[in-house]
């Protein structure tokens, strides 16, 4: 059993393929495939649509686009707009869900513009005239506030523990991909035959009794897998206090809500001692202006 403390890093890999591979490979915590396009495209033969939302597109579309995006009422397209520009964001997700049930329309425009590789997505696809086109990174950190704030996405990746993650991802407004307790075997040599746990903050004043319990549950963790009960039943016995990796996508206007709501005094400490120095990172990084 080990003690570890939370932390956090920034995910910003710009190719589709190689950020959804390891987004997906994180709820498994194995190492990256060799060819990542092999291994995403059998994620979507499974329908396991989940993890393409954390590659978000930016495009610049025109009038008449962002207004038929309007009627189509679909939520997870964002839209944005500041004088007569118009923006929107989105994944791969409904582009692929409205392609499979035959009812692209508008949507259309968007595979129009995406990159040709990811394109190869949409088999039958006849490609078409557009005159929306994707925003690169450095024209999306030009946007004025207002259209940032929606379009920007950032991708975090958190070293947390299962009681702070179930907090985090009762926010709605984002996507997340969690290392599986089901799947992952923690008996196995890959994880040293130990638990990893997030050191509690009060472990000083309270060691005894932390190692003492969080022993007796590894121990006992370790004994049921060995009697072949499998890992997803096995992981009823785990503590709160596990370590978990867990991927964060949202826009900036989501972070400013979490921020707000488990940066404050009310919030729990430990979510507090990972959200703090998450958002004075985004600050540093000009995600986000201090307030
Ligand atoms: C101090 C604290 C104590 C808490 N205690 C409890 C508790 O005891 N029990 C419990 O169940 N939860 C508890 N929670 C979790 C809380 O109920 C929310 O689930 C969580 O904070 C997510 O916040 P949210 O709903 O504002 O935002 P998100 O889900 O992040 O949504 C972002 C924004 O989108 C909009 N939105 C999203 N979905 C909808 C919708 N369906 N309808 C309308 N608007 C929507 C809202 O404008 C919202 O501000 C607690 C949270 C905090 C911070």
């Amino acid at each position: 059993m080990r003690y570890v403390k939370q932390s956090f890093e920034e995910i910003s890999i710009d190719d589709f393929y190689c950020k959804i591979a390891l987004v997906a490979h994180n709820c498994y915590q194995v190492n990256k495939d060799k060819n990542q396009k092999i291994f995403v495209n059998r994620l979507l033969g499974f329908k396991h649509y989940a993890m393409i939302e954390h590659k978000v597109f930016v495009a610049k579309i025109d009038s008449n686009t962002y207004r038929q995006l309007i009627d189509l009422y679909n939520r997870f397209i964002v839209l944005a707009t500041n004088n007569d520009d118009f923006y929107c964001a989105f994944s791969l997700r409904p582009l692929l869900e409205a392609y499979e049930s035959n009812n692209l329309g508008i949507l259309a425009d968007l595979i129009n513009i995406l990159p040709s590789d990811v394109q190869e997505i949409f088999a039958d696809f006849h490609m078409g005239k557009t005159t929306s086109r994707l925003l690169s990174a450095e024209e999306i950190d030009r946007l004025p506030r207002t259209v940032y704030d929606k379009v920007k996405y950032v991708t975090i990746k958190l070293i947390t523990d299962r009681g702070v993650s179930h907090e985090l991802v009762r926010h709605r407004i984002a996507s997340y991909a969690q290392e599986s307790t089901r799947y992952c075997n923690y008996a196995k040599d890959k994880f040293s035959n130990e638990l990893t746990l997030i050191e509690p903050l009060d472990y000083q004043e309270n060691k005894a009794v932390y190692d003492c319990v969080f022993g007796q549950i590894e121990q006992k963790y370790i004994e049921l897998v060995n009697r072949n009960v499998a890992p997803e039943m096995a992981r009823a016995l785990l503590p709160n206090k596990l370590k978990t990796s867990i991927i964060i996508t949202a826009n900036v206007q989501e972070y400013k809500n979490i921020f707000a709501l488990r940066c404050d005094q009310r919030a729990h400490p430990d979510i507090r001692d990972i959200m703090i120095p998450l958002r004075d990172y985004f600050v540093a990084k000009n995600y986000l202006v201090k307030a």
